[in-house]
């Protein structure tokens, strides 16, 4: 993929995160990887999302050193870098402090999975990380936030729940590509809201049934997926 479309990509997905409403301010980045260049394409630090140019994207390399770009890259670079080390299969992370998901980051809690929604996207509970240790946070305390996603998520499929929750902190969502990262943020936002209403309709609510969990998840990903259109030959 060349520079110039990672970098149009990961500017439209982090226009997205604000037209979506899950961005204040400068909340929150998305970035997109080139595997095949070893390139991040990441949002400036600091930088209001209307003002943003292709130009502006700061493009990095796998150690977080910069390639292209007079701007400084999102201060969360390194939780980004973390989790492309570590998950070949991701090609796209955001980052956002939305309101509900961040609630239940704040509570460290993991959100159960009450419904099929949450179903069809993550596969059991969204998990929250374990608290930073006071050493982890004085030193690379970035990097850390991404080792201490990485110590939760399944290495085997991390698509299998695209999200995770660093506690008392926000979500990170990941994908594919920077869109599909980007398109995760918003559902977990929604699944997060939903699962604040659940506890309030019911504040004993049990967790969907496994049988139906399974049935939905099954259906959108793996070999038996037999949700939406058939990809063209
Ligand atoms: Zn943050």
């Amino acid at each position: 993929m060349r520079v110039e479309s990672l970098r149009e990509q990961v500017l439209e997905a982090n226009l997205e995160l604000v037209r979506r409403g899950l961005v204040l301010y400068t909340f929150g980045n998305a970035s997109g990887i080139s595997r095949q260049e070893g390139l991040i394409a990441i949002k400036p630090s600091g930088v209001p999302y209307e003002q943003l140019t292709p130009e502006q994207i700061v493009v990095v390399d796998l150690a977080g050193n910069i390639v292209e770009g007079n701007l400084r890259p999102s201060s969360d670079l390194p939780t980004h870098v973390e989790l492309y080390r570590q998950c070949p299969t991701i090609g796209g992370v955001a980052h956002t402090h939305s309101e509900f998901a961040t609630a239940w980051a704040q509570a460290r809690r993991s959100i159960p999975c009450f419904g099929t929604t949450h179903a069809d996207y993550f596969k059991g509970p969204v998990p929250v990380t374990d608290p930073l240790t006071p050493d982890e946070i004085q030193n690379d305390y970035e990097k850390n936030t991404g080792i201490a996603i990485c110590r939760i998520l399944d290495k085997a499929d991390p698509m299998a729940c695209p999200a995770a929750l660093v506690a008392g902190h926000a979500p990170f969502c990941w994908g594919a590509d920077v869109a599909e990262a980007a398109h995760k943020a918003v559902i977990l936002e929604y699944v997060a809201k939903m699962a604040c209403r659940t506890l309030s309709a019911r504040s004993d609510a049990s967790p969907l049934q496994q049988e139906l969990q399974d049935k939905h998840h099954l259906r959108k990903h793996g070999p038996g997926a037999y949700y939406g259109q058939a990809p063209s030959r």
